[in-house]
């Protein structure tokens, strides 16, 4: 059976806590929708932050919403060696020992001393397909990604199986541009 998956390239954002939120943005302050993603609830936010590294800061990084229990700042290697940080390759909310740095709003600014990582690449896929395909949540998978000049076999990709997640993969602008890639691009789980 084919197990073709849309491929979506998640730039460098920001999840925030309510009590970072209010110290960046202000009291009471409700984050703005500017577009919903493909995973059901989640949305790209008008706020953006600066996140500050020993070497260089980083301004208009998106929030995505809603809020979260945990700050968590997601770049790729190239941004995040840009700025100075050693970050790992971690899961998001894995973010146990990850690397630090100063993240600034509009109204005030914070300082993480954890919750910077380099996204892992994964596949989010609901238990209906993820029962359809054999697979099963936090099985490690190889994706083609059939870009027409660069196409490209990921190793090393994370399934995530959960009732309220939409089929699709999702990879870093590192990777995004390894491959290629641009417009609506599918995986195929090997
Ligand atoms: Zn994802």
């Amino acid at each position: 059976m084919e197990r073709k998956v849309l491929v979506e390239v998640s730039a460098r954002h920001a999840h925030l806590s309510p009590a970072d939120l209010e110290t960046l943005f202000g009291k009471g302050h409700q984050l703005t929708v500017k577009k919903m993603l493909s995973q059901p609830g989640q949305f790209a936010c008008e706020e953006k932050v600066t996140v500050v590294g020993p070497k260089k800061e980083m301004a208009g990084i998106s929030i995505l919403g809603p809020v979260r229990k945990d700050t968590q700042i997601e770049l790729s290697l190239t941004d995040a060696r840009a700025i100075g940080i050693t970050a790992p390759i971690r899961e998001s909310g894995d973010i146990k020992g990850s690397a630090s740095c100063t993240i600034i709003g509009p109204v005030g600014q914070i300082v993480v001393s954890e919750g910077l990582i380099i996204a892992k690449r994964h596949v989010h896929l609901t238990p209906a397909t993820a029962e359809a395909w054999g697979l099963k949540d936090k099985q490690v998978v190889t994706v083609k990604v059939g870009t027409p000049e660069r196409g490209l076999i990921f190793d090393d990709v994370v399934i995530r199986v959960r009732a309220d997640f939409a089929d699709a993969m999702h990879i870093d602008t590192d990777e995004g541009n390894a491959a290629a890639l641009s417009g609506v691009v599918y995986g195929f789980i090997l």
